[in-house]
């Protein structure tokens, strides 16, 4: 167990604080315990949860559509820069993408329908007014930015709203490295064998040393989805007759992950993984295998050059599909 934070080296005090091994706002449970001081969990760390969950955190906002105790019309949006909560209620019909830049915050970026752009974006400005008095709705309506989303972009077209945005970049990997990092020392890893990856998501910086891609392997599944499972999956192997250390990463069974932490790995064996069913809220034991292999072969194997965008689509189909069966199933569309 960690004896001080890992991300700036303060030591770490009883009572040890339960912790999120998945940032909360993709539906990450408290798992952990005192990985992190207080001060960089909500500071650092915290920040950068925000960059992915700016990417991936409408498809947690969809599942808590779905599932029971949430009101049927209700949708919370909560991606204003300072952390304020924006509850965005109403049957919007979503089809194209609205982009809201309001200076000091994140854009905000909703879909709805073409003709009901205007008036969906002015509740969303009229909510945030709420906290901001000095806010101009309508000069910020008159500078909306939207355009015709490609139809790849549609898929939660669900009547009530969704977001898009772009997947990848430096943020989304900084993010999945942390997650990494988290599982690692959550397993009692040692600090000696990812200090590069730790200096990585620490200052955000992208060094050679550390790959990490999108990985959609096309040989065989990492692991079996049963039908309507839609799980976080975290996979860490540490083999030292191959000298590698690697975490796969997969959010929603559509965004998967690969990162190489350490080439030169002589820690002990490790093979742990975590698998978590947003829906059932269950943590699932399945079978997931990664191949161990030397760097060299990672190169070759691991790591998808080809286009990957169809086997994401087939991703995507998969969980639209299951959202949308239980949508109907609760009266939600049609
Ligand atoms: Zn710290």
């Amino acid at each position: 167990m960690l004896t001080a934070c890992y991300l700036c080296g303060t030591p770490l005090e009883l009572p040890f604080s339960k912790e999120h091994l998945l940032p909360a706002g993709i539906g990450g449970v408290p798992t952990s315990r005192n990985l992190l001081c207080g001060p960089c969990n909500n500071g650092l760390a915290s920040d950068i949860d925000d960059g992915l969950i700016a990417q991936v955190g409408y498809l947690y906002r969809l599942v808590t559509q779905v599932r029971p105790n949430i009101p049927d019309d209700a949708l919370t949006v909560s991606y204003l820069a300072d952390g304020t909560k924006v509850e965005f209620r109403g049957a919007m019909r979503p089809r194209i993408p609205i982009n809201i830049q309001l200076g000091d915050m994140k854009p905000i970026l909703i879909m709805a329908d073409k003709t009901e752009a205007k008036p969906a974006a002015r509740k969303i400005l009229l909510q945030i007014q709420k906290g901001r008095p000095n806010l101009d709705v309508d000069a910020t309506l008159e500078n909306l930015v939207m355009k015709e989303a490609p139809e790849a972009l549609h898929f939660f077209t669900n009547g009530y709203s969704a977001m898009l945005s772009k997947i990848g970049g430096p943020d989304f990997f900084r993010a999945i490295k942390k997650i990494a990092l988290n599982f690692y020392f959550h397993h009692g890893g040692e600090m000696s064998y990812v200090q590069d990856v730790v200096q990585q998501v620490k200052l955000g910086q992208p060094a050679p040393s550390v790959i990490s891609k999108f990985y959609y392997p096309t040989v065989r599944p990492v692991h079996q989805l049963a039908p309507q499972e839609m799980s976080h999956v975290v996979k860490l192997v540490g083999n030292p007759d191959w000298g590698v250390l690697y975490c796969y990463v997969e959010l929603f069974n559509v965004h998967n992950a690969l990162i190489l932490l350490n080439d030169h790995y002589t820690g002990p064996p490790l093979n742990v993984q975590y698998c978590y069913d947003l829906l059932q809220k269950i943590t699932l034991e399945k079978d997931v295998s990664l191949p161990a292999c030397f760097r060299e072969d990672m190169t070759d194997y691991f790591l998808v050059t080809s286009n990957t965008q169809p086997l994401v689509e087939v991703a995507y189909k998969r969980t639209r599909d299951i959202l949308y069966h239980l949508m109907r199933g609760k009266g939600l569309i049609k």
